[in-house]
């Protein structure tokens, strides 16, 4: 055993040893290799799956005076200081951070649903979510889903750069689609539909090097047309809907958790029961 482990050992030290040229080759495979698991295979078992999970819905990650004129951007933020005494809680309590891809791999029993677990998911990639919602993640070992709305980085001095998204990527966070220019997608011809998000997923693939396979629907407004084109292009889509129920039959109607500027622990308490 102990032989055949130090074969092993030496054939992956001299694959390791190809040039450049080669890992550049093998990145390719490995991003082609995902494409192709980017599919969802549930087994008949967990056709009807269904769990406890709440997807907390987040816009900007930002400190804003509650008597902001501004009271739209207001009940739209959540403070820095507070996001990091939720993921502290989540530690203590160990409440796990799932992505997506995450529960891609449990619906396909890759994976265990952990007892407890949360999905956090960030609207419309604005700059704040590089600056201060990844970064405490990141200290956290934390993940986090961010949808991402196509026209905005390298664009907008609000939204977070293509390179900033990169690195989020790069660092275990889910980057989604949140179409190209976030409009209400039930006054789209379906045409129009379609690009949104199809032309959407294909450049964050592009930008990311790396499949999308969710989505978010722009200010959580969707019809057959829209629920009919989401399913040809994703694997899961979140609404704004108030629930905390994941089923895989209503995987493209997740509801959500709309976390408003005062919601605090004793929410956190009261929704995973923590004493
Ligand atoms: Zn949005």
């Amino acid at each position: 055993m102990k032989k055949s482990l130090s074969i092993l050992s030496i054939i992956l030290l001299l694959a390791g040893c190809s040039s450049s040229k080669d890992s550049v080759v093998n990145d390719a495979k490995q991003i082609e290799n995902e494409k192709l698991e980017a599919t969802l295979n549930i087994p008949a078992e967990n056709f009807n799956f269904k769990a406890y999970l709440p997807t907390f819905m987040f816009h900007y990650i930002k400190n804003v005076p509650s008597d902001s004129p501004d009271q739209v951007g207001y009940k739209l933020s959540f403070s820095p200081e507070k996001l990091e005494q939720f993921l502290s809680f989540f530690q203590e309590n160990n409440i796990k951070t799932l992505t997506f891809w995450d529960l891609k791999n449990i619906l396909e029993n890759k994976k265990e649903l952990p007892e407890k677990a949360v999905i956090l998911t960030f609207d419309d990639g604005h700059i704040d979510h590089y600056h201060n919602a990844f970064q405490i993640l990141k200290k956290y070992n934390m993940r986090g889903v961010f949808f991402i709305i196509v026209n905005k980085p390298d664009q907008d001095q609000n939204y977070a750069t293509w390179d900033q998204i990169q690195e989020m990527s790069q660092n275990g966070q889910e980057i989604a689609s949140h179409t190209m220019s976030h409009l209400n997608l039930t006054n789209l011809s379906e045409a129009e539909i379609k690009y949104e998000l199809e032309r959407s997923k294909e450049i964050i693939e592009e930008k990311i090097g790396r499949p999308v396979i969710s989505f978010c629907y722009p200010a959580g407004k969707y019809d057959e047309r829209v629920l009919k084109t989401a399913k040809e292009n994703y694997l899961f889509a979140r609404t704004t809907n108030p629930g905390k129920d994941f089923s895989v039959l209503e995987r493209y109607q997740i509801p959500t958790v709309r976390i408003f500027p005062t919601t605090g622990i004793a929410s956190l308490k009261i929704w995973f029961e923590v004493k």
